[in-house]
């Protein structure tokens, strides 16, 4: 694809490496091919091709967003099936981002739209604030019908009460039975995970100990900064980059890390895109510790397949066999590339594991996508359900907090994260909602 970016304007780190994406796109239009938005609306503008055109066009014009603009950009997922399809290896995922930030500091939305995006950003991305907005939500419930509807379906989705977590907070969790860990580990816990399904980092730190490994949570790690990172809001994104950069890299200086583990594969896509967010940070230290961060960042499957001798063992609550169909996370499969390493850990436990048919296709959840963008995000996800329903699973399994909470709004089948499996099947107790499996 041409370009017409002044030399003036490649000055600029953030236009210098989109034009170099810009250039890799030859216009072919595979990747509509397997876009859901291009798929579910038939409209060029809702596909890959189309939003590169529009990100092309609003950077090289340099100029606020018109309305069509951003509806379109909004409209995007983030899911980056584009970026799997695409024989040319644009980085659509660095588009779209650069795409969001220059529509935040350029375009004024309305009233409604910068209040729930503000609250979201808000309510999100800290744990407390997350915990304090559905305490909120839950009380507003009965009266959600009075709300603006993006407001309604925020309050809808708050969770009614908080699950109890079974192990207490603590910095470090040491390794069972062995003298010397066999690694030491950092987890990032989440911020709005750990308050809706602490049994994810329950699951893996219990499953790591077993094992041998070392957890290490640090304190004031809380938002990996997705969150705000895909709002467009650059300024708040970088504050929870920056202070988690400084604490993992001080940490791994002065204690040693073998590697940061995300068990939400949303989270984990972005941590492994630190290096390149601060590619060219006039901060030299921070290039450098960014880099390394974003290395030493595994998804728990992936640490837990390369990393560890999983010891199977067999008791009376796991004799039974399931058939479990595999949700596969667009933030798992197009953000990280893994997708068979999940499939084969869940294989090791002896059940039986199904793709889902059009599996590449998002669930819906994306972020904060539906609330955002709620009548696209349920029809994905009817999509989605109809799909799991060809298979005829007993439990669902995936790695991504978001989708399982997508998907359960829709079925009564249970759904685990990924590593709940293996935590039960190499010792760890069975995962309470399966209590009638
Ligand atoms: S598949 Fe790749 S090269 Fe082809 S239009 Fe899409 S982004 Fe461009
Ligand atoms: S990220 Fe997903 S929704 Fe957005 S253009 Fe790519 S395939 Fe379509």
């Amino acid at each position: 694809m041409e370009t017409s970016f002044s030399k003036e304007q490649l000055k600029d780190k953030d236009n210098k490496s989109s034009e170099k994406i810009f250039r890799k796109c030859v216009h072919c239009g595979f990747c509509n091919a397997t876009c859901p938005t291009y798929k579910l609306l038939g409209n060029e503008l809702d596909g890959p091709r189309g939003r590169i055109y529009l990100i092309k066009d609003m950077l090289e014009n340099n100029k606020p967003p018109n309305e069509k603009i951003v509806k379109h950009i909004d409209r995007c997922l983030s899911c980056y099936s584009c970026m799997t399809t695409c024989p040319s290896g644009v980085n659509y995922m660095h588009l779209i981002d650069h795409g969001r930030n220059h529509i935040e500091k350029t375009y004024k939305r309305s009233f409604n739209d910068r209040f729930i995006r503000s609250l979201l950003s808000t309510a999100l991305s800290k744990s407390i604030n997350f915990r304090i907005i559905a305490i909120l939500g839950k009380i507003a419930k009965p009266f959600q019908f009075f709300f603006p509807k993006k407001m309604r379906e925020m309050i809808s989705i708050m969770p009614v009460r908080f699950p109890t977590k079974t192990l207490p907070t603590m910095n470090v969790y040491p390794a069972k039975n062995k003298k010397k860990p066999i690694a030491r580990v950092a987890l990032l816990t989440g911020c709005v995970q750990k308050v809706i399904s602490p049994q994810i980092n329950e699951a893996t730190i219990r499953l790591l100990n077993r094992h041998g490994v070392e957890v290490i949570a640090p304190k004031g790690i809380d938002c990996c900064g997705s969150l705000n990172h895909h709002l467009g809001k650059s300024n708040l994104a970088n504050k929870d980059f920056k202070k988690n950069i400084s604490i993992w890299y001080d940490e791994y200086l002065k204690n040693g890390l073998d590697a940061i583990i995300a068990n939400t594969s949303g989270c984990g896509t972005t941590l492994k895109d630190y290096g390149f967010i601060f590619r060219a940070d006039e901060n030299k230290d921070l290039r450098k510790k960014a880099k390394k961060i974003s290395e030493l960042t595994k998804d728990i499957t992936e640490y837990v397949e390369d990393k560890v001798k999983l010891n199977f063992i067999k008791r009376s609550t796991n004799e039974k066999k399931y058939k479990i169909a595999y949700h596969s996370a667009c933030s798992m499969q197009h953000g990280q590339k893994i997708h068979q390493g999940p499939i084969d850990l869940i294989k090791k436990t002896g059940n039986e594991v199904s793709d889902i048919p059009d599996g590449h296709i998002c669930c819906g959840s994306a972020g904060t996508y539906n609330l955002l963008q709620s009548d696209i995000a349920k029809k994905l996800l009817e999509n989605k359900i109809d799909n799991i329903k060809k298979v005829k699973p007993q439990i669902i399994s995936t790695g991504n907090v978001g989708c399982i909470v997508q998907i359960a709004k829709a079925t009564k089948i249970p759904i685990l994260h990924t590593i709940e499996i293996i935590d039960w099947y190499t010792g760890g107790p069975k995962p309470k909602v399966l209590k009638n499996l």
